[in-house]
């Protein structure tokens, strides 16, 4: 009699010979270099863009010495001869400047941001001060005890003149354009954006729309939507090609075409060795293979080649997958093609409040992690209760991604494990 086959399970095969996450990193460092070309955009429209040139300070920021507070400006030197008794010579408001010196032992009123009369160095703050007239005219009492040059802001004190400021592969965040603004350079020249084509493969997909209503056996088509909206944090354009059918000629036609107008093309779905898996074929006819068949969990059948001079990768069509292998490489990958710095995620050091009993060797696994305390002052991490790659929800609970090493087999409540925020992976918190 015939015996049953042993039952495989092919998630668990060959771990040892598939390539490993680091040596993904490496090779995908050494092989992506900058493709596209560079143009100039006012800084308003600069935002997420990576810079193509440094910027150096042209000047001064602040530009004059200015006060930091509402209240006097005087001469340090000055104020033991007059015992801390000044008379108001003058008024300078923000925006508006004494140009020439002020007499001997005088004060200024003056406010935030105003530059300082030439001369004076120090400021009392409003509060510590007695203002009062003595034969119609103004005078202050300044208290004892203030350093000299307080309240008083200098030039250059926060950039000077001639610093590089940000270097090119600077990818600019909020914080960036207000520097640069701060110089008075009104526009900047970063790279283009980059043509991404994106698509879907599966036979039971279905786009979500109104009144559209699944068959059994069809399923929404997810990753797009989650796929555009990671896109769409980067400097690219994207072109939505909508969800393919499991049809070789079909998928191969598409993926031809998107490569002739696009620096990147984005599947997800078909990239295993199943009969209905076309990606494979399809990258294998039209171009080259780089990478297929990962050692990390989720993520394996990921796969990443180039077809003429565009870039290919395709994702597992498991949400959790394509969410993970986007957010571990296609990121990076896109990031390298628009000029930017390599920067590897921070991984934090955190308590493990959970247990893996036995993990397979040879793997690296990214569990969705969930941070909590368990006592004051620690920070503890737990992995998503349940392990399927279909489950959306874990993306959606996680604040991160738990890093268990190839060599690590199990894991300890208590033990420290590496957790990597999904802000180190460019998205924004819950
Ligand atoms: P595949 O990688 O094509 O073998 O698909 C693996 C699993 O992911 C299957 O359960 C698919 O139904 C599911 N899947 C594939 N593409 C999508 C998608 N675009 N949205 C949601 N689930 C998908
Ligand atoms: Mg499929």
């Amino acid at each position: 009699m015939k015996q049953p086959r042993k039952l495989l399970n092919d998630c668990f095969l060959h771990d040892k010979d598939r390539l490993r996450h680091d040596d993904v990193l490496t090779l995908l460092r050494e092989r992506i270099s900058t493709v596209t070309g560079t143009e100039t955009v006012a800084l308003e429209a600069a935002c997420g863009r990576v810079l193509a040139q440094p910027i150096t300070a042209p000047r001064n920021v602040p530009l004059s010495d200015n006060a930091a507070v509402d209240g006097y400006a005087f001469r340090h030197a000055d104020f033991k001869e007059v015992g801390g008794w000044f008379e108001v010579a003058d008024r300078v408001a923000a925006g508006h400047i004494r140009t020439t010196k002020m007499p001997r032992q005088t004060a200024a009123r003056i406010f935030t941001g105003a530059a300082m009369p030439e001369g004076l160095d120090t400021v009392a703050m409003q509060e510590d001060c007695e203002p009062h007239i003595q034969n119609d005219r103004p005078y202050v009492a300044i208290p004892p005890g203030l350093k000299h040059g307080a309240n008083c802001r200098k030039s250059g004190e926060d950039v000077l003149e001639g610093t590089t400021v940000l270097v090119a592969g600077d990818s600019l965040r909020a914080q960036d354009l207000a520097a640069i603004a701060s110089l008075g350079v009104g526009e900047v020249m970063v790279y283009r954006k980059l043509k991404v084509a994106l698509l879907s493969t599966g036979d039971e997909l279905l786009r979500p729309a109104p009144g559209v209503a699944p068959q059994p056996g069809q399923v929404f088509d997810a990753n797009s939507f989650m796929l555009k909206g990671l896109l769409e944090t980067l400097p690219v354009v994207v072109t939505d090609l909508g969800v393919l059918a499991d049809d070789a000629k079909l998928i191969r036609e598409t993926i031809s075409t998107a490569a002739a107008g696009h620096v990147m093309i984005l599947t997800s779905g078909g990239a295993s060795r199943g009969e209905e898996d076309h990606i494979i074929t399809a990258l294998d006819e039209l171009g080259q293979r780089h990478l297929w068949q990962l050692a990390i969990k989720p993520g394996r059948p990921m796969t990443m080649g180039q077809i003429g001079n565009c870039v290919f990768v395709g994702l597992p069509g498991n949400p959790v997958a394509a969410f993970v292998c986007f957010l571990l490489y296609v990121r990076q990958i896109i990031l390298s093609l628009q000029g930017s710095a390599w920067r590897d995620p921070v991984r934090f050091p955190v308590k493990a409040a959970f247990a893996i009993g036995r993990k397979k060797p040879d793997r690296r696994e990214f569990l969705r992690g969930i941070l909590g305390r368990t006592e004051p002052g620690t920070l503890s991490v737990t992995k998503f209760d349940r392990d399927g790659s279909g489950l959306i929800t874990s993306l959606r609970e996680a604040d991160g991604l738990i890093e268990i090493p190839e060599a690590v087999t199990r894991i300890e409540p208590g033990d420290t494990v590496s957790f990597i925020p999904f802000s180190e992976l460019g998205l924004p918190s819950r």
